[in-house]
């Protein structure tokens, strides 16, 4: 049973900047303004992310890494919601199948902070000889998780990683996606023991304000606002896109969909033929999208590994977004 969960927890969990999206997500979900990241050896040796969330209860603290422990499925009327948020419940007890975990959290109820070491879905001992009951201690409302040693018990997995800077790039990466669409967070993510951060984005920062921080001025002062939107085929987008004055080696895309960070070949080949005409050949785009599409018409078979989304009417709404494109490429002259 123990290999089998190994196995799952591997597929779920395939790189460190999976599980931090996890834990992005979470500390998001539980309402945080702020969202702080550390980082040793690319995320293999340590991935610790605080959070001034709501925090978890005390007693939900015994079956908080049980397969399918979520405190949000209530929150979803429709079931066939799922899909667009991931495997409910899944993504903790996966990390503490292939990872030491523990965490610290306090509630707004709570005289004081709680903490909790995980292994295999349950509670354990920090050391021997201790009990693993929560442990009361002294702290502020919100949440740690602290991830150590990820993949330490897969051997083939841990061998598949070629360098720390490599993997902590991919992190700066995620951290990055999640600061630009998350307005009225602060983040920051930074190595662990480094006096200065990667990324560091004040809570009052705009979105605008977050992709100059975040990506080079040059791009921030070429984007234009994008919004498109049509009833019949479920969805609305937001975004900002690089006019035709940009123009980069590679694209940059950043794809949100009902606030989830996720792949899209299929946007991102359309997005990028529809710049083709407008920019120098070989010239790319900077382009972040946000897209609410009602959730029951997002595939709900997406499994955790594929990033890849698709959505009805697909083809309909990539031509809608892409009209809306080309109309304001072809309006802006300067
Ligand atoms: P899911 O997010 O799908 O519910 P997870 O395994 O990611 O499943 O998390 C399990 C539960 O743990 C969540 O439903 C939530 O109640 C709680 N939780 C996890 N991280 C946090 C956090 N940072 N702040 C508050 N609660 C959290
Ligand atoms: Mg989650």
């Amino acid at each position: 049973q123990d290999v089998v969960n190994k196995i799952a927890a591997g597929e779920i969990i395939v790189a460190p900047e999976h599980a931090l999206k996890e834990l992005i997500e979470n500390a998001v979900d539980a309402g945080s303004t702020s969202l702080e990241v550390v980082v040793k050896d690319g995320g293999l040796k340590l991935l610790q992310i605080t959070d001034n969330g709501h925090g978890i209860d005390k007693e939900d603290l015994a079956i908080l890494c049980e397969r399918f422990t979520t405190s949000k499925l209530k929150a979803f009327e429709d079931l066939s919601s799922i899909g667009t948020y991931g495997f409910r419940g899944e993504a903790l007890a996966s990390i503490s199948h292939i990872a030491h975990l523990s965490v610290t959290t306090r509630t707004k109820e709570s005289s004081c902070a709680w903490r909790a070491h995980y292994s295999d879905g349950k509670l354990v001992s920090p050391k021997p000889g201790q009990s693993a009951e929560p442990k009361p201690i002294a702290g502020r409302g919100g949440t740690q998780i602290t991830v150590e040693d990820l993949f330490y018990n897969v051997p083939s997995r841990r061998r598949a990683f070629r360098s720390a800077s490599e993997e902590y790039a991919k992190i700066l990466d995620m951290v990055a996606r999640y600061a630009v669409h998350c307005a009225g967070v602060s983040f920051s993510c930074k190595k662990h023991g480094a006096s200065t951060a990667d990324i560091s984005v004040p809570t009052a920062a705009g979105t605008l304000d977050r992709i100059r921080q975040i990506h080079k001025a040059t791009v921030a002062n070429e984007l234009v606002t994008l919004n498109a939107e049509n009833e019949r085929w479920g969805f609305k987008c937001e975004g900002w896109i690089s006019s035709a004055n940009y123009s980069a080696k590679r694209t940059t895309l950043l794809l949100f969909i009902n606030h989830r960070s996720v792949e899209s070949s299929i946007i991102k080949k359309a997005v990028e033929q529809t710049y083709a005409t407008f920019l120098p050949k070989g010239g790319r785009p900077f382009v972040y999208l946000s897209l609410d599409i009602e959730p029951a018409r997002v595939d709900v078979n997406v499994h955790p590994t594929k990033r890849e989304v698709h959505f009805l009417n697909e083809d309909e709404i990539i031509a809608i977004i892409c009209d809306e494109i080309r109309n304001s490429l072809s309006k802006v002259d300067t």
